[in-house]
């Protein structure tokens, strides 16, 4: 069964929808969703990510239902999400941040989640500062804490919101290797050529809906 399954899925606020019946099914690789400001990708994301209730649709993830409170908490301990605005702790340094990530989705062993927290700081070149409080990072430093945090445990299913968000281009390729770490990753994003340079298919969404639905080169023969 596919990861992520979707069948007219709507959310509203108020009477207006931000997402209006969407249908998609997920498998592996990296899968971009890309749409413009509005198109209703971040509230997508979140229910996918299990912290919003659709008003209506069906939706699974992983085969779980995330409407079922125990199925839900078995999401989320295989689900990494990174937020638009990931709100960080200021006071902690990545390494205790990720620590406390990992402490959250209840692994246990202290040797394992401190290895595993510096493996997954190491591998978003962040190595060298694990130990500074996260206040005195810079904006993209702190962008890939945040991708860090939801790498941790390397989760079967990966939600990222606009992850390319604040790296530079280096870093921004440096993505693909999440293909290796996660069995799916659904990410967001705004720009054409990242869906061309990280994902293995892509979804494009406006106005709440889902417009297309193929592989990159099947959406650059339509432009
Ligand atoms: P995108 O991530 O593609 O920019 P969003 O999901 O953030 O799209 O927004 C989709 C629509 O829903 C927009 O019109 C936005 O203004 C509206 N919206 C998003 N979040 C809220 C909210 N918490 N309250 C009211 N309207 C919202
Ligand atoms: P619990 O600890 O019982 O899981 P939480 O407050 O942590 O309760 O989680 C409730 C959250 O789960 C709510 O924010 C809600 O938006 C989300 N949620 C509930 N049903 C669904 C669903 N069908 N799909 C996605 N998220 C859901």
């Amino acid at each position: 069964t596919a990861t992520i399954e979707a069948d007219g899925l709507v959310k509203r606020y108020g009477s207006t929808p931000a997402v209006d019946g969407v249908t998609l099914s997920a498998g592996r690789g990296i899968i971009g969703l890309l749409g413009p400001n509005g198109a209703g990708k971040t509230t997508l994301l979140r229910m996918v990510a299990t912290v919003l209730a659709p008003d209506a649709g069906r939706l699974r993830m992983l085969g779980l239902d995330p409407a079922d409170p125990a199925q839900r908490t078995d999401i989320r301990r295989q689900l990494g999400y990174l937020p638009q605005s990931p709100g960080l702790y200021p006071g902690f340094t990545p390494f205790d941040l990720v620590d406390y990530v990992a402490v959250l989705k209840e692994h246990t062993d202290r040797d394992w989640r401190h290895e595993e927290s510096r493996r997954v700081l190491e591998s978003v070149g962040l190595a060298d500062v694990m130990h500074r409080k996260i206040r005195k990072l810079s904006g993209g430093m702190k962008q890939r804490v945040a991708l860090a945090a939801a790498m941790v445990g390397s989760p079967q299913l990966l939600v990222l919101d606009e992850p390319a968000n604040g790296l530079d281009p280096d870093q921004r390729l440096r993505l693909r290797s999440l293909k290796t770490e996660s069995s799916t990753v659904l990410m967001s994003t705004h720009n054409i050529s990242e869906v061309g340079a990280l994902c293995q298919s892509v979804y494009v969404m406006f106005d709440g809906r889902i417009r297309f639905a193929g592989t990159p080169a099947e959406l650059a023969g339509l432009a």
